[in-house]
């Protein structure tokens, strides 16, 4: 038990338990596993200090994980951000829909008019034509 080291995963840092004997690999990234320090030591740690010292140890051998790892704080926060604003925008999308359906209305209600216009027009030249003597409404208007 004295001997037993404890060892992560430079990729996905899962820790391991090993003699240093033989050296583990990590069995989900199949990469060979890093010598983090002797389980006697690692045994008072708790889990917080554990993490931010396996987290310090992973940012000293890989220059481009602080980097890889604000990137994806980011994107979290951005996703955050975005379901913030989705109330908003099903509201948005509501009153467009609001709108749009005015606009079919109004579209419609326009085009029954021109129908009736154009039917009373019909109807007008039909009543001029059935009665000769009226056709210049300035000497007889229609009653
Ligand atoms: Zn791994």
């Amino acid at each position: 038990m004295q001997d037993l080291s404890v060892y992560y995963c430079p990729v996905c840092g899962r820790y391991s338990y090993s003699q240093p004997s033989g050296l583990p690999a990590c069995s989900l990234c199949e990469v060979s596993m890093i010598f983090l320090m002797p389980y006697s030591d690692f045994h008072f740690l708790n889990q917080e200090e554990r993490d931010k010292f396996l987290i310090q140890k992973m940012m000293e051998s890989d220059a481009s994980l602080s980097g890889r790892l604000l990137a994806y704080l980011r994107s979290c926060s951005c996703k955050e951000a975005a379901t913030l604003i989705d109330p908003r925008i099903n509201q948005l999308e509501s009153e467009n829909q609001k709108m749009n359906d005015t606009i079919q209305w109004m579209h419609q209600t326009i085009w029954d008019l021109l129908h009736q216009k154009r039917h009373l027009e019909h109807q007008l030249e039909k009543y001029l034509t059935d009665c000769p003597a009226k056709q210049d409404p300035e000497i007889t208007p229609p009653t």
